[in-house]
């Protein structure tokens, strides 16, 4: 027997009602009154989620931007009272496509990208008109230095600082700045991971306090990576900067967060000055809290981290990443005025990477490769519809977070402070090869 729905949406509702009382899953198993729709009104809903004229060929799938958005529009209109972000539930697919990510490519993209977004208008549903404004923040280290035409990773893509340059602070307070770079926004992520790996490196080298090793150094510097690995190991249970065998390393966002979080625990392994720690770590949780930062009261909050790191460690010249935090964190803060930051991250695309994976796996046809392709972007524009994830039952993944005092000194409104990580598996997150690192 099965029981019957007036629509979709009374049968979502009715779902989410059963796993609200937490009687979902018993239901479905006892089966004494099945709750499963028919597979034609199954149908009709997942096509409610796609919009139309997607492009599906045999090496990729796209969606064209102006549809997505005035579907997600319609979809969102549904809902009251939620906020919509980077977390991967709100993670729209644009499109992918199975090539080499070289310069060329990249940029061809980018260009295409911009050209849809100049033309995208307005949409107008149930008597109102919504206009769009976007921003390409959610791109990793390789894109960003190839689209802002940076000579090599190692400069600072917004004022070009070499590395020779980095310490020299008040040069680079006063260095001519490309304010058109601050559009692409922070890789909060990256920078966690980027943080930490600046102060292990440090660490490595105290014993000759010199940017690089060479010689007899390289054998110091290794003895004393291993040691610094095992103490990890043994006092907090993570993994440092081991080379995995397949690519990159075992520094990922989870290992950063814990180290951050413990900073005079990993302080006291790594003999790297407690105070600097704590600077980065209230610096990080800032960029990744989901509120508005007080702009003016976090540069002078940079600006100190930055006098104490050149102040303590002259020898080690700063990584671009960091000095890109420290130097401009700020004025990209401010470049997306009260948007916050952390809602803005590339964390909840590297994550959905890993799921693509996954679904292409095991929820798509395989007997041909244009059947793969639309299998996986339908599934990945059902799983990220606001509807469909507004009834979906929440695993806290929003929870309040314990941030350090200091943070709260930084935000605008800290009694609203929420951090999304919880939810996010970060394993196979990868950071890219920095030729200062
Ligand atoms: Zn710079």
């Amino acid at each position: 027997m099965f029981r019957r729905f007036r629509n979709n949406q009374d049968f979502f509702e009715e779902l989410h009602q059963q796993y609200q009382s937490q009687m979902g899953k018993k239901v479905l198993l006892d089966c004494e009154v099945p709750v499963l729709p028919s597979y034609h009104k199954l149908l009709e809903a997942k096509k409610k989620c796609y919009p139309h004229d997607l492009e599906i060929s045999e090496r990729g799938a796209r969606v064209k931007l102006q549809a997505l958005l005035d579907l997600t529009v319609q979809k969102i209109l549904q809902i009251t009272g939620t906020q919509i972000d980077s977390s991967t539930e709100g993670l729209k697919p644009i499109k992918f496509e199975f090539c080499k990510e070289t310069a060329e490519y990249i940029k061809q993209e980018e260009a295409a990208l911009k050209e849809e977004i100049k033309n995208i208008d307005s949409t107008k549903w149930a008597g109102l008109e919504i206009s769009h404004e976007l921003h390409m923040t959610m791109i990793d280290g390789k894109v960003a230095t190839i689209i802002t035409d940076t000579s090599s990773a190692s400069a600072c893509n917004i004022c070009l600082a070499k590395p020779t340059e980095m310490n020299k602070l008040s040069e680079v307070f006063s260095r001519p700045v490309r304010e058109d770079v601050y559009k692409y926004g922070l890789s909060t992520l990256h920078m966690w991971i980027r943080c930490m790996e600046c102060i292990l490196h440090i660490s490595y080298n105290m014993d000759f306090e010199l940017w690089t090793a060479r010689g007899a150094n390289k054998q110091l510097k290794a003895a004393k990576k291993h040691l610094t690995q095992e103490e990890f190991k043994q006092q907090m249970g993570i993994l440092v900067d081991y080379v995995k065998q397949v690519f990159g390393t075992t520094n990922d966002g989870n290992t950063a967060r814990r180290f951050f979080r413990d900073y005079e625990k990993s302080a006291e392994i790594t003999k790297i000055d407690k105070g600097l720690l704590k600077h980065f770590a209230v610096i990080l949780q800032t960029i990744s809290s989901r509120c508005a930062i007080d702009i003016e009261k976090f540069r002078t909050y940079c600006r100190e981290t930055a006098e104490i790191f050149v102040h303590l460690y002259p020898w080690f010249y700063m990584p671009a990443s960091v000095h890109k935090l420290l130097i401009h964190g700020a004025d990209i803060c401010h470049h997306f005025g009260l948007l916050p930051i952390g809602i803005l991250s590339e964390e909840a695309g590297e994550a959905r990477n890993k799921e693509f994976r996954r679904v292409r796996e095991y929820h798509t046809r395989k007997f041909n490769r244009m059947k793969t392709n639309e299998d996986l972007l339908h599934n990945f524009l059902i799983s990220s519809d606001p509807y469909l994830s507004h009834i979906r039952p929440k695993y806290s993944n929003s929870k309040q977070f314990d941030f350090f005092p200091d943070v709260k000194e930084l935000l605008l409104l800290p009694e609203v402070v929420t951090e999304e990580t919880e939810n996010m598996d970060l394993q196979e997150l990868q950071p890219e090869h920095d030729p200062l690192m």
